[in-house]
């Protein structure tokens, strides 16, 4: 998709249909990125999908913008490529909880801390779904899988202190299946300036059907705050709702121990992206004439 669209419409943004399980969150997450798209007619020409490998990796065969389905692990590096380039593009990334903290752990750490432009979407089913029931970085204590089937022996990284123990800019915690809240998620991350990082509970009936059984009842606490996103709760009625200030980066640490337990935002703080930086330097950096360039090195 290249040319402007006069009114984005939810059917101008659909491409290949999605081939998931049949009640996989992925569906989810698709159709409330969409929304998001209508709702701030972000134009699919202005509009780049990228993802690594995994279910949720499809992603960008299915979106109607451009796209870059990328080796695994390797979506933070095409990421900062196009946000190198093309500084007028909205840059979505689509990674799961392997390909983001296990297989592409190092880029992952570099994009944060670069503070790369880009929104970040870990899609966390606690499992590897595409390659069929082995134990992430994710995974719960305890759940049998085809590579633990004596249960996992290990706690799960906390995605959420990984983020904010890099320094994120913006960090924050929704599920696929709460509709609103994802979409409202989204957009702040949106309009955030640099690495947008958004840890997205997802559901994977095929292959880890508990790991969010307990999503409407009150296992559940919202951060509420002033500009925040957390004032739906539709989909989890009987969850708390805590007031957070997202500038306070001591409570974000306080709540992320709950994490996988608590959405919202966690954290959100200005600081320059390595990209814009870049751009500045290349511009600052006298040119040099292509014929001389190799002048002084012995051949
Ligand atoms: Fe979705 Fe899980 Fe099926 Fe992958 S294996 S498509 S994550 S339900
Ligand atoms: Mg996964």
């Amino acid at each position: 998709m290249t040319t402007e669209v006069k009114q984005v419409k939810m059917k101008d943004l659909k491409a290949l249909d999605p081939r998931w399980c049949t009640g996989c969150g992925d569906y989810t997450m698709l159709v409330g990125v969409r929304k998001l798209m209508v709702k701030d007619q972000m134009q699919p020409k202005d509009t780049v999908y990228v993802s690594g490998i995994g279910c949720s990796g499809r992603i960008p065969h299915y979106m109607n913008t451009y796209g870059f389905h990328t080796i695994h692990g390797r979506s933070v590096p095409i990421s900062t490529g196009v946000a190198l380039v093309r500084p007028d593009l909205n840059v979505f990334v689509a990674s799961g909880d392997g390909d983001s903290l296990s297989i592409g752990g190092n880029h992952l750490l570099h994009g944060i801390s670069k503070n790369i432009h880009c929104v970040y979407m870990m899609h966390d089913n606690q499992i590897y779904g595409l390659t069929k029931n082995q134990t992430s970085p994710t995974t719960r204590k305890g759940l049998v899988t085809a590579t633990s089937p004596g249960g996992s022996i290990m706690d799960p990284i906390n995605p959420i202190r990984f983020a904010l123990g890099l320094g994120a800019t913006f960090v924050a915690s929704t599920a696929e299946w709460l509709g609103q809240h994802f979409v409202d998620t989204i957009e702040a991350a949106k309009n955030h300036k640099g690495f947008s990082f958004v840890h997205v509970a997802q559901r994977c009936p095929k292959f880890n059907p508990a790991a969010w059984d307990f999503q409407n009842s009150d296992w559940i606490n919202f951060l509420d705050h002033e500009n925040g996103v957390a004032g739906d709760t539709k989909g989890a009625p009987d969850a708390k709702v805590v007031k957070h200030d997202p500038s306070d980066l001591e409570g974000a640490f306080s709540h992320s121990e709950n994490v996988p337990n608590v959405f919202g935002i966690f954290y959100q703080k200005e600081k320059a992206s390595y990209d814009d930086l870049m751009r500045q330097a290349v511009e600052n950096t006298p040119k040099k004439d292509p014929s001389k360039l190799l002048d002084g090195f012995a051949l």
